[in-house]
């Protein structure tokens, strides 16, 4: 339970934005189902609040990379259509297959593992054998695909497996027009053709992420599989800004100062005096650091709203609290300081931070520490 007391930092979740922004997606992805990816804690922003938000708003799936997260939404109760695709060998396959999860298989070894677990469960597993059309990283190489493709038949015909996905995950899908993103497709329409030209009729087939789902409607297929879209960030600024695509952030990080003192001109501030102030001046200190989240490359760049002005993270982001030069204003201690939110008061969104620290907005939401309570509303 969160304390009602003013918090030292919280992170807003807004519920409403992301059923409208899950609403927005599927208009977007027109026939096509929608999962909604919810690993990593939904992004940072509480798994099981809002997974329920996106099912209420007509996602159809869920989506985990690793076992443990999805078994943790069934625990929650969350009933429905869930897959997860981040497995080794010796995983909680048994667990997943009795919980009715869709499980994903990068290879043949995958398949024997699904396969084992499903005749000591005495249940079927369904599984999505999943491609590697280029992005280099897990899924089938396409020279083993026949095999995969053999040996999952085999199994689905004793009953073990039911073939009910195939997939991918695009390498560059946020970068307009690289050749990449053809070639994936081609080659992805070559395996699932590959496949279905021997018997395999899956429920779906899906490659495409946030920045396919925004912008190449000719690679949804029967699913989009939808993170950072979701939670109102753009997949990168070169392909728009959210309220360019009808999103609306679900984050708001703020916290309260928990200082504010008058200090001469050439004071150090923080672990290694990177920072001097020119003049006499006030300093506010905001009670999170790197602990909680905030990127140690913030240091010197990171943007806060406070008393309505921009400040600069001044000298070293510390473990549990930074500084920032208020220019001589005097505020209380208690102000709020809004690091990133939506931007339509004028604070700074998650891609500003993400501009400010040389990364990636995913990055951003993702990395908030467990210390900084969750406030769903
Ligand atoms: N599908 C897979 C396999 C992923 O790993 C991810 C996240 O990286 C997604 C879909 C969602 O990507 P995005 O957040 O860009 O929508």
């Amino acid at each position: 339970t969160v304390p009602t007391a003013p918090l030292r930092a919280r992170a807003e979740i807004d519920l409403a934005a992301l059923r409208a922004n899950v609403h927005a997606l599927r208009a977007r992805a027109r026939g096509a189902a929608l999962m909604a990816v919810v690993k990593s804690d939904a992004y940072g922003h509480g798994a099981v609040p809002c997974a329920r938000a996106a099912r209420a708003a007509g996602a159809t799936w869920l989506g985990t990379a690793t076992p443990e997260e999805a078994l943790a939404l069934r625990a929650a109760g969350l009933p429905g259509r869930l897959l997860c695709w981040l497995w080794v060998p010796g995983g909680p396959w048994r667990q997943a297959i009795e919980a009715d999860i869709d499980v994903s298989l990068s290879g043949v070894w995958a398949l024997r593992e699904a396969v084992g677990a499903a005749r000591a469960a005495g249940r079927t597993a369904r599984v999505h054998l999943k491609a590697d059309t280029g992005l280099g990283r897990n899924g089938c190489q396409p020279a083993d695909w026949p095999e995969l493709v053999a040996e999952s038949l085999r199994a689905q015909a004793e009953g073990l497996v039911r073939i009910t996905g195939l997939w991918s995950h695009f390498a560059c899908a946020d970068e307009p027009g690289h050749p990449s993103i053809a070639a994936q497709l081609d080659l992805f329409r070559d395996l699932v053709a590959y496949a279905e030209e021997r018997g395999v009729r899956p429920e779906v087939r899906h490659i495409a992420n946030s920045p396919a789902t925004l912008t190449l409607p000719e690679t949804h297929f029967d699913l989009v599989r939808t993170g950072i879209a979701m939670y109102g960030i753009s997949p990168s600024p070169e392909l728009g800004t959210p309220a360019d695509f009808g999103l609306r952030p679900v984050m708001t990080l703020s916290a309260s100062l928990a200082q504010v003192k008058q200090v001469p001109g050439g004071h150090g501030v923080s672990y290694g005096h990177h920072y001097v102030t020119p003049g006499e001046t006030t300093l506010g200190l905001v009670p999170v650091g790197y602990a909680d989240g905030i990127p140690r490359h913030a240091s010197g760049t990171g943007p806060v709203l406070i008393g309505g002005k921009w400040r600069t993270v001044a000298g070293r982001v510390a473990m549990d609290q930074f500084v920032v030069d208020l220019g001589g204003d005097e505020l209380p201690v208690g102000t709020e300081a809004v690091l990133f939110g939506p931007g339509d008061r004028g604070e700074p969104t998650a891609e500003d931070w993400a501009g400010a620290c040389g990364t990636i907005a995913y990055e951003i939401v993702t990395r908030i520490g467990t210390r900084v309570p969750r406030v769903h509303v």
